[in-house]
């Protein structure tokens, strides 16, 4: 396939006084691996969101590296490291503020492997067999690349710079450097193809185009409309990781509104369309409380889509001033969020918080009658997801203020008496920081 594709083998270079990528500004775990790959004789360079939010003046998510090291050969040199991946083509090398993926060049466009640990049930069964094979048998089958190569598998033109850490230099062999500046999303190879290959390339062009304020190159976007239809075929497990990224970056509400114009939003997350117009309110909901430092739980993100959906269940449920018909109640919470989690692999466990969550933002709609019952829910594992369930239905004016406003006074009299389950220091987990994701 790559035969098609007009490699450039000679990079541009843009030597250091000519692009603004700072030592300075690259994690000190970053530098330590590019440092002493370059010092053992590979290539060593920094690739990926790293290089482009850099170039952009912004503060990037995480750093990957790339380098021919292969990955026996990285592992060896990181004590702290590990090969991860199905296919053992990947090296996490872990440090105290974060890991830094080290990859080996390569020249298959395939895509990215669903992180470690994020389906449950047949894949990670697959990932199990797998381990079992030995590791030798498994990198020798595989086709590595050379830099112009890996370079030409990446999806967009931005994403493809390499900055070398031997002279730091960039080396552009896809026109990156153009497009940055112009600032505009451009597909490495014919987006059809592309597309075609791996089509949660699409979700991934809008939410770049979102999120850096970059506009699609004409071709890129008349493509995404020709084969939106192809994200049906994408793996439930790659829909549902981007999903949450997305959900998780701060921008939710400006992607999911890119996705719906496009008629992506519809194939992928029917659920979230026919919510209309509140969904707008939610996910800005969202999106200023992941701006405020929060972290909310992945059953909050997944759960916040349903909420307009939810509200509509309570009006016919729990009719003001009357008692909540709870086999009701639950009956309509497994049709609402049974169908969607099974075909987005939601998990068992996030689907429970779900669930549990809304079941207990049903027994808050009334202001707490005694301490004993705020200090008993506020005990149960599924707290912090309900109350974070019901401040962003509240904020977003799906739920009414008021007994919102005092079950958060008598929590926060708990939090203060300070007993031994204490209930605020639950109802505000999410403001502890977790820990970091793994990366794909
Ligand atoms: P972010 O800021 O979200 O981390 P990123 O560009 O670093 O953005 P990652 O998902 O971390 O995105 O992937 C790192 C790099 O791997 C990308 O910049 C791109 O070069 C390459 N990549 C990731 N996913 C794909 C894909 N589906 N197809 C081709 N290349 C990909
Ligand atoms: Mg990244």
């Amino acid at each position: 396939m790559n035969s098609t594709l007009p490699i450039r083998h000679e990079p541009r270079v843009v030597p250091r006084p000519e692009h603004t990528v700072s030592r300075s500004d690259i994690s000190s775990g970053a530098l330590k691996v590019l440092y002493r790959l370059h010092r053992s004789g590979y290539l060593a360079y920094l690739v990926g969101g790293g290089v482009r939010d850099l170039l952009l003046g912004k503060r990037p998510k995480d750093f990957d590296v790339v380098t021919n090291a292969r990955p026996q050969e990285i592992r060896r040199l990181f004590r702290n490291s590990r090969i991860i991946g199905r296919r053992f083509r990947l090296v996490h090398v872990m440090f105290a503020d974060g890991i830094v993926e080290v990859a080996t060049f390569r020249a298959s466009p395939e895509p990215p492997e669903v992180p470690d640990g994020w389906e449950e049930g047949e894949e990670s069964e697959l990932a199990t067999e797998a381990e079992e094979t030995p590791r030798e048998a498994v990198v020798e089958t595989e086709v590595f690349g050379s830099p112009a190569e890996d370079a030409w598998r990446r999806d967009f033109t931005v994403n493809a710079l390499f900055y070398n850490i031997a002279d730091y230099s960039i080396l552009d062999y896809v026109g990156g450097m153009e497009d940055l500046e112009a600032r505009v999303l451009r597909s490495i190879g014919p987006p059809d193809l592309r597309f075609r290959e791996d089509p949660v390339r699409m979700l991934r062009a809008l939410e770049y185009m979102v999120r850096l304020e970059f506009e699609l190159e004409p071709e890129l976007e008349a493509a995404i409309h020709r084969n939106r239809e192809l994200i049906l075929d994408a793996s439930p497990a790659r829909l549902a990781y981007e999903l949450l990224e997305v959900l998780k970056s701060g921008s939710a509400h400006g992607i999911c509104s890119a996705w719906r114009r496009f008629g992506i939003l519809k194939l992928v997350f029917p659920e979230a369309e026919a919510a209309g117009s509140a969904l707008g309110k939610v996910l800005r909901a969202a999106d200023r409380r992941v701006a405020m430092g929060f972290e909310p739980h992945d059953a909050v993100l997944l759960g916040a889509s349903f909420l307009p959906a939810f509200a509509g269940i309570l009006a016919r449920v729990a009719p003001p001033g009357q008692r909540v018909d709870n086999p009701a109640l639950l009956e309509a919470l497994d049709n609402l969020l049974e169908p969607p989690a099974a075909r987005l692999h939601i998990s068992n466990r996030n689907l429970h918080l779900m669930k549990q969550g809304m079941f207990t933002i049903s027994k808050m709609l009334k202001a707490p009658e005694k301490g004993r019952q705020v200090t008993r829910l506020a005990r149960q594992e599924y707290f912090p997801v309900a109350w974070q369930l019901y401040t962003l239905a509240v904020e977003s004016e799906l739920l009414p203020r008021e007994p919102w406003e005092a079950w958060n006074r008598a929590l926060d009299r708990l939090r203060t008496h300070g007993t031994a389950a204490d209930p605020g220091t639950r109802a505000r987990r999410d403001r502890r920081p977790r820990r970091r994701r793994r990366r794909r």
